[in-house]
């Protein structure tokens, strides 16, 4: 459906002629709509837990007031759901802050081998806690791309928290990097691949949107807020980076981040 605004502007003081100009809309109507969603979209997820959290105080109040068990196990139910209000807050905070500032400064250039390492260093307990070891493929020098490092941190932890939550029953996950393109332009690809469930392909160009999960119930779960792809993607965009996946249901699911190389 398209939508056109129609502006009549008068040529000359009187010449009773017109210029009339149809303004395309539809591009504008459905930004407006995508950010109506989103915000109906974040208001649910954020109310979800609050109501869960208001109905176990009720409960506390009331009929579990004198059971010691119960109090101790709706404590806990309530502690998780404010953990998961502020993951919300914060992945919708970080994408705000991208959203206002959506170009790269002059950057500074970022050794991916090194981030990648210090990435992996943080999500080592939570691999082991899954039962996921993670195999390294990497080069032994820096591998320099211009950037911000922060930022690419949390697209590789981002990517590497999937792998393991959702690939937990792969067992392994492999974390490589390699030349993606040579020629003029160099690019550098850093994956990750597992060998869990993987994505049905009708799945994978939206996962990447806000709140798409595929399977909510086991999301929730894993401790997902569904803004992580969606995060991953504004970083990349900001780097001039693509985000390529593949997968086969059963096999498993490989993300590739490919960056262009710093030129020296
Ligand atoms: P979440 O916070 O739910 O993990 P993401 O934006 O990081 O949000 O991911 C969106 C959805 O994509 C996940 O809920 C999951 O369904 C799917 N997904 C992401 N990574 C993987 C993976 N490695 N294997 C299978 N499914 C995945």
């Amino acid at each position: 459906e398209r939508v056109f605004r129609v502006e009549a502007t008068p040529v000359g003081s009187d010449t009773g002629l017109f210029v009339i100009i149809f303004k395309d809309q539809s591009e504008a109507r459905r930004i407006d709509r995508m950010r109506a969603d989103f915000i109906a979209n974040a208001s649910h997820e954020l109310r979800t837990p609050l109501a869960s959290i208001a109905g176990f105080i009720e409960t506390l109040r009331g009929p579990a007031k004198n059971d010691a068990g119960a109090r101790e196990n709706f404590l806990q139910i309530m502690q998780n759901q404010t953990g998961r209000m502020a993951r919300l807050i914060d992945d919708l905070l970080s994408l705000s802050r991208l959203e206002m500032k959506p170009y790269l400064g002059p950057g500074s250039k970022v050794d991916v081998r090194e981030t990648v390492e210090s990435v992996i260093g943080t999500l080592t307990p939570l691999a082991s806690e899954s039962g996921v070891v993670i195999v390294r493929e990497l080069p032994e020098g820096p591998v320099e791309v211009p950037g911000s490092r922060d930022e690419l941190f949390q697209v590789f932890e981002n990517l590497l928290e999937n792998a393991c939550k959702y690939g937990q029953s792969g067992g392994k996950v492999v974390v490589s990097i390699e030349p993606s393109r040579a020629g003029p332009d160099p690019e550098v690809a850093v994956s990750f691949r597992d060998f869990g469930p993987g994505i049905a392909e009708e799945h994978i160009p939206r996962i990447t949107e806000r709140f798409y999960r595929v399977d909510v119930d086991t999301s929730r779960a894993q401790k997902g807020t569904g803004l992580g792809l969606a995060i991953v993607k504004h970083i990349l965009t900001r780097h001039n980076a693509r985000l390529s996946i593949k997968s086969k249901v059963g096999e498993g699911a490989t993300f590739t981040v490919h960056l262009p190389v710093a030129k020296t």
